[in-house]
């Protein structure tokens, strides 16, 4: 590799590290790579002229070769971690196997130099051959350093399918409460990826017999399923939206819109995606409440189902149904006399052949109402709005101006006295 070259030329050792090493080794797709040196990152800018300043004060520069970025960091070792979350003090050394010893997992604590020799100190190898995560080190130290490495072992373990190694168990078990000492916003990035990736349904068992989420926050340990409540049928690869797979998460927990507004925050995502999942989660309420799960007919399922997604906003209603199709045994739990008219295909075209799925959609405007009836404007025209809206949505209305408006000057008609 040209970077590596380069910073040897100059008189300085320098390996690939971490994650891109063991994810050669296991022929996974490579991302970021890291690479570490003997040079400070003075001496690393002098060598390429042109550096990102990405984590000075860690000893970080990014160096962009061929356009590519490549994070450079010195060897460093942690001093003390008196909040059990950040070293207090970064020092700097001089050799390669301190600063692999500061990382987390034997596999993720291994480096190749120049001439593709593995340095492996810790047997990370071995590890990565019977599928374990080990940590380096004492696992109860470590974990006692610093807390989030206990959410990125689970995270690990579901991400390669490899189990974690007992004495990490332990050291687990005894340190779990330090999670309350870990910002909520990184507990979140955790639970993301781990949602995100390749296998939740193990990420979160796994969390579950950790007992670890019990010392975030309340309001995360509420929104998250248990064991047993984790659909066992759940096909997490078929949905590549991270909020359909929350959704899943959401709805197997049995939480309302409030509780997953509430986890959304926790966790820092952003308002957008907040109010996304509790909209999610409201459909799933309303439906319960107008009595979908109970309705025999499909003309009266149809007219629950239209007038929840134009309630929720049909974006809301076409995540719920993608959780739902997903991960068959959560209707199967909402529908107490089995799930015999659970058709998530007739549910889907219901939703894709709506006329109108919100008033911008209507072949009439507000003022063209107001105009119509000559009335002042006022709370009327939304509430006039909707109503047209709804009975377009049901297929009871043409979604063409005559009609609308014909409809509308007798809405307003028989209001007019209350007005
Ligand atoms: P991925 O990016 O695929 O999730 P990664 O191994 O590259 O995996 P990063 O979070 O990018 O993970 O970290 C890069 C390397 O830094 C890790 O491989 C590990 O050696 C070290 N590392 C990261 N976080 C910690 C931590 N909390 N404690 C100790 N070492 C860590
Ligand atoms: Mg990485």
């Amino acid at each position: 590799m040209k970077l590596i070259a380069s910073i040897e030329e100059a008189g300085f050792a320098a390996y690939l590290v971490g994650g891109c090493v063991r994810d050669r080794l296991l022929g996974r797709a490579l991302r970021d790579i890291d690479i570490a040196t003997s040079a400070f990152p003075e001496q690393v800018t002098a060598i390429f002229g042109k550096v990102v300043p990405t984590g000075l004060k860690h000893g970080t520069v990014t160096v962009l070769e061929d356009g590519c970025p490549f994070e450079v960091t010195t060897f460093r070792r942690e001093t003390a971690y008196s909040d059990g979350r950040h070293p207090d003090e970064v020092a700097f050394v001089p050799d390669l196997r301190t600063d692999l010893s500061r990382r987390d997992f034997t596999f993720n604590a291994m480096a190749v130099g120049s001439d593709g020799c593995l340095v492996d100190p810790f047997e990370g190898e071995a590890d990565l051959r019977r599928r374990v995560v080990r940590c380096v080190g004492d696992a109860r130290e470590r974990f006692g350093e610093d807390a989030l490495r206990m959410l990125r072992a689970i995270r690990f373990a579901a991400e390669l399918r490899f189990e974690l190694d007992e004495e990490l168990r332990s050291g687990l078990r005894a340190q779990r409460e330090r999670l309350a000492l870990v910002a909520m916003e990184r507990i979140g990035a955790e639970l993301d990826k781990m949602a995100g990736g390749a296998d939740p349904g193990r990420a979160f068992a796994l969390l579950a017999d950790s007992g670890l989420t019990r010392h975030a926050k309340e309001t995360v340990a509420a929104a998250l399923p248990g064991r047993a409540e984790l659909p066992p049928d759940a096909r997490w690869s078929e949905l590549d939206d991270e909020n359909a797979r929350w959704a899943v998460l959401l709805l197997a927990a049995g939480m309302d819109a409030a509780g997953a507004g509430e986890l959304a925050r926790s966790l820092r995502f952003n308002g957008k995606r907040a109010a996304r999942l509790a909209a999610a989660l409201r459909v799933d309420g309303d439906l319960r409440e107008a009595g979908f799960w109970e309705a025999t007919d499909e003309a009266g399922r149809r007219r629950i189902w239209i007038r929840t997604a134009l309630a929720c906003g049909t974006e809301a209603a076409g995540l719920w149904l993608q959780a739902m199709r997903a991960a068959p045994s959560l209707a199967a739990r909402r529908a107490a006399g089995g799930c015999a008219y659970w058709q998530p295909e007739r549910l889907a075209a219901w939703l894709r052949e709506m006329p109108a799925a919100s008033v911008s959609g209507l072949a009439v405007r507000g003022d063209e109402l107001v105009r119509l009836t000559g009335r002042k404007p006022g709370p009327w025209v939304a509430a006039a709005l909707a109503s047209l809206l709804e009975r377009v949505a049901l297929g009871e209305l043409p979604n063409e101006a005559g009609p609308l408006l014909q409809a509308a000057s007798s809405f307003t008609g028989e209001r007019e006295g209350e007005a």
